[in-house]
C-alpha cells in the first residue's frame, strides 16, 4: 500500500497518529496488569530516548531498571496507573491485537467494578451520614454535628447534598474505529511504534532486510498486511517459548518503508536505517545508476506510462483480470499490481495464508487463530497428539 512519507512529527498526546504510535509500542513493549484495584500500563525498552518520549507524551517520569546480564543494556521503563492508565486504555483498545484486547477489556471491566464498589460504598456511608443528620438537626448545631463526626463541614456539606460521586471524567481524546479504519499515515505511526520495540533491521551489504517476529498471530498478520509479504510460523526454539510468527520485507520495500517510518523512529533505530540508506546509495553510484532513483521500485511499466495514462488503461479496461491485462501489456502481473496498488486504483485481495480465522480446538475446546489457507483442528502440537490419540482409541 501506498504510504505517505512525512517529514518531522509532532509529538502530542491530541494527535491521532501519536496515539496510533503509542499502540504500536505498547503491542510490542507495553505490559498491561493490575496493579491492586487499579489497571497498570508498562512499557519497558532499552532506548531511552524512545522511552523518554514516550514519558513526556503520557506525564510520567522515566525509570531506570536494573540490568539483569552484564552485556544486556540498560532497561528504562514508564508506568502509567489508575485512571490515566484507564483512560488510555480505553482509547487504544480498538487498534490492540486480540490477546492485548481482551486483557486491556479484562482490567478495565475490573476497574469499572471497582468503582462502582467505590461508589456504592460512598454512597451508602453518605445516606447513613444524612440519615443520622435528619435525627440530630433540631438538637446539635451543624457545627457540633460535623466535630462529633469528625469530618470538616465543607466535606460533610458536599456529601449531604450529594449522594453519588462522579469518579471518572470523561476525556476529550479521539475515538478509534478499529485498525483497518485507520488512515495510511496513522497506520504507518501503528507500524513504527511496533517496528521500535519487535521490528529487526539489519543490513547485509546493501540489502537491508527488516522482519517482525512475534508470538501474536493477528498482529504479525497485519503487518504482513501492511508489508504486502507473506508471513511464516517459527517454531519454538528452546522448549519453554512457544510457536511465533515471522514477517519480512527486504530490497526497495523496505528501503521505501524505512524512509516512511523514519521521522517516528527513536535515535538507535534512525541511525542504523540512515546507515543502510547511505550504504545502498553509495552502492548504487558505484554501479553507475543515478542515486535515490532505486529507493521507489520504479518497474518497466512506470517508465512506459504515465501515472494518468496507466490509471486510464486500468479504468478502461474491458476484461476484469489483471493477468490478461498485463500480458496485454507485455508485463508481470506482479509489477502491474505493485504499480495499481500504489495509484490506489486497485485492492489487493488479502490472500488465504494472510487471512486469519478463529478456529476451536478439536482437543481442548479453547478457541485459537490460525491463518484461513487450511483447516486447523488443533490449538497446539500436544493437542493434537492427545487428540489424536483419543480419536485412534475409539476405532
Ligand atoms: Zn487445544
Amino acid at each position: 500500500m501506498p504510504l505517505p512519507v512525512l517529514a518531522s512529527v509532532n509529538f502530542s498526546l491530541t494527535s491521532r497518529s501519536v496515539l496510533c504510535w503509542i499502540a504500536g509500542v505498547v503491542e510490542g513493549e507495553g505490559y498491561i496488569s493490575m496493579s491492586g484495584s487499579l489497571p497498570r500500563l508498562a512499557v519497558v525498552m532499552t532506548d531511552y530516548d524512545v522511552v523518554s518520549k514516550l514519558g513526556s507524551l503520557l506525564g510520567v517520569s522515566v525509570q531506570t531498571h536494573n540490568v539483569r546480564q552484564p552485556h544486556h543494556r540498560t532497561p528504562y521503563g514508564v508506568v502509567l496507573k489508575g485512571s490515566r492508565a484507564a483512560a488510555l486504555l480505553e482509547t487504544l483498545t480498538p487498534l490492540f491485537g486480540e490477546r492485548r484486547r481482551s486483557k486491556a477489556l479484562e482490567v478495565l471491566s475490573r476497574y469499572k467494578a471497582h468503582l462502582d464498589g467505590v461508589a456504592a460504598a460512598r454512597e451508602a456511608d453518605n445516606k447513613e451520614l444524612t440519615a443520622h443528620w435528619e435525627q440530630v438537626k433540631n438538637t446539635t448545631s451543624f457545627r457540633q454535628f460535623c466535630r462529633s463526626k469528625g469530618i470538616a463541614r465543607r466535606w460533610a456539606k458536599l456529601r449531604l447534598t450529594q449522594s453519588t460521586l462522579k469518579l471518572v471524567n470523561s476525556s476529550s481524546t479521539p475515538e478509534f474505529g478499529s485498525f483497518d479504519a485507520l488512515s495510511s499515515e496513522e497506520k504507518l505511526a501503528w507500524l513504527a511504534g511496533l517496528l521500535e520495540g519487535e521490528g529487526s533491521f539489519v543490513s547485509r551489504g546493501v540489502r537491508l532486510f527488516v522482519s517482525v517476529e512475534m508470538t501474536d498471530l493477528d498482529v504479525v498478520a497485519r503487518v504482513a498486511r501492511l508489508f504486502s509479504r507473506p508471513m511464516h510460523k517459527q517454531s519454538p526454539r528452546k522448549s519453554n517459548w512457544s510457536t511465533s510468527w515471522r514477517t519480512a520485507t527486504q530490497g526497495p520495500r523496505a528501503y521505501m518503508l524505512c524512509k516512511q517510518i523514519l521521522p517516528w523512529m527513536g535515535q538507535r533505530r534512525s541511525a542504523k536505517i540512515e546507515e543502510a540508506l547511505r550504504a545502498r546509495d553509495a552502492h548504487a553510484e558505484s554501479l553507475g545508476q543515478s542515486s535515490g532513483a532505486h529507493l521507489s521500485p520504479v518497474s518497466a511499466l512506470s517508465r512506459k506510462f504515465s501515472d494518468t495514462e496507466l490509471i486510464e488503461l486500468w479504468r478502461s479496461r474491458t476484461s476484469g483480470s489483471l493477468s490478461s491485462v498485463a500480458r496485454q501489456l507485455g508485463v508481470h502481473p506482479q509489477s502491474l499490481k505493485d504499480e495499481l496498488v500504489r495509484l490506489n486504483v486497485y485492492t489487493a485481495p488479502v490472500p488465504k495464508c494472510r487471512q486469519i480465522v478463529s478456529y476451536v480446538c478439536a482437543h481442548c475446546e479453547e478457541s485459537f487463530l490460525r491463518s484461513a489457507a487450511r483447516v486447523h483442528r488443533y490449538c497446539s502440537r500436544s493437542c493434537s497428539m492427545l487428540g489424536n490419540r483419543s480419536a485412534s482409541l475409539n476405532f
